[in-house]
């Protein structure tokens, strides 16, 4: 999975990910990958996600896109640095028009710093996840994002 664009918006941050291989796309295809995000954020467990199945996040973890998964780990991240948990993430794609594998990930901010270091920290997730980089110290780095807002605050 790889970040391609990162677009901040009045309301939102975009980001355009694209994913190799039809493989690939979806979290089923990576052996052990649910579980091991649940252990780097175990509160992605308890995530509302609008579906169209209207399956709990939980359920949905276990087979759903790369970058769906992608959208929840930074909405919780954001979260873990004190953004509120009612902003929303969507995640859509129209292949025929953006080119196979290409998804838009659309996130709403707070903050627009710690939701730029949100992304490119569950990005870090997301490599690790798949194989491509150690795993980054999560605490440490929601922590410093924190700081990011009380600094902008005062
Ligand atoms: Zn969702």
């Amino acid at each position: 999975m790889k970040v391609h664009a990162v677009t901040v918006c009045p309301d939102r941050v975009d980001v355009v990910v694209g994913v190799d291989g039809a493989q690939m796309m979806r979290t089923s295809s990576v052996p052990g990958l649910a579980e091991r995000v649940l252990e780097i954020l175990p509160t992605l467990e308890k995530h509302l996600c609008d579906n169209p199945a209207g399956r709990p996040f939980a359920e949905e973890l276990a087979d759903t896109e790369i970058p769906h998964l992608f959208e929840h780990v930074v909405m919780e991240i954001m979260a873990l640095a004190g953004s509120p948990r009612t902003l929303r993430g969507q995640t859509r794609w129209d292949f025929r028009r953006d080119g196979r594998g290409v998804f838009r990930v659309s996130v709403e901010y707070d903050d627009d710093l710690v939701c730029l270091g949100s992304i490119k920290l569950a990005d870090q997730v997301m490599q690790h996840l798949l194989g491509a980089a150690e795993a980054p110290d999560v605490a440490t780095e929601t922590a410093r994002l924190r700081s990011l807002r009380k600094l902008a605050a005062s």
